[in-house]
């Protein structure tokens, strides 16, 4: 089994060459592999199945063609586009993913999350996240017309911004007790998450032989981590990217 995890993406119609960069990510590298995992934040904004961006209909249609050519493709909601919904994944060929996800690979057990709830120090996100997580706000919200979800959203994200830069780094990083929490309870002696945007392989984590991989976001370079019997790697490439990914190792197990 050959799995290809990426996070963090944040499409966005006014970065282009993020959308350039996934395209050739799916178009040459992705097709090489079983599963291809989008574990979060991969749209910078989602406020409805019926409001998919449209500067981005040649991702769906890459999706569609992967996941039509035989490599499956899972979708985990991050704290970005926690609403994107059975309706789009059905549209794009994904299948959803609960938020803690389990899969058997080589290397063990190994769980799959974006990585907001490790952030158990940030009291005042995780409070809201419990609120916007509930299906009746979400109803709510998506019932509104797409000019006032829009400017929640925007809303929200403004605020967000602001109150993260106020907070200290610990704050808005994955709480060591959360971690160690999670992978004893879940029995796994390695978890792989997004969100912080902090690219890492951390050794020690809930066991003395634990390892948390975090994946890179893409901003001035790309990240994604592939997995096989072989092991586990993490790669980042230069962006923009005009014709090759050209990728350099960066951590591996
Ligand atoms: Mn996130």
């Amino acid at each position: 089994m050959r799995r290809l995890f990426i996070a963090d993406l944040h499409l966005h119609e006014q970065r282009p060459e993020l959308t350039r960069a996934l395209l050739l990510l799916l178009e040459q590298k992705a097709t090489r592999f079983d599963e291809l995992y989008l574990l979060g934040d991969i749209f910078d904004t989602w406020v409805g199945d019926d409001a998919a961006p449209e500067s981005l209909a040649p991702v769906y249609l890459a999706l569609r063609r992967l996941s039509a050519a035989g490599t499956r493709v899972l979708f985990q909601h991050g704290n970005r586009d926690f609403l994107f919904g059975q309706e789009a994944a059905t549209r794009l060929g994904v299948t959803l993913l609960p938020e803690v996800a389990r899969v058997e690979s080589a290397q063990g057990p190994v769980l799959l999350l974006h990585g907001d709830q490790l952030c158990t120090a940030d009291r005042a996100y995780q409070q809201f996240r419990r609120q916007v997580r509930r299906p009746e706000w979400q109803r709510a919200f998506l019932a509104r017309p797409l000019a006032e979800r829009v400017a929640i959203a925007q809303r929200l994200r403004a605020t967000s911004r602001s109150e993260t830069a106020e907070k200290p780094e610990a704050i808005t990083d994955a709480s060591p007790s959360a971690i160690t929490t999670l992978m004893q309870r879940e029995q796994v002696a390695l978890i792989i998450h997004g969100h912080t945007h902090r690219p890492a392989l951390h050794r020690r984590q809930g066991s003395p032989l634990g390892v948390r991989i975090v994946l890179g976001n893409w901003d001035r370079e790309g990240w994604y981590l592939e997995m096989d019997p072989q092991g586990v790697r993490q790669y980042a490439f230069e962006l923009p990217v005009a014709n090759r990914l050209h990728s350099v190792l960066r951590q591996q197990l």
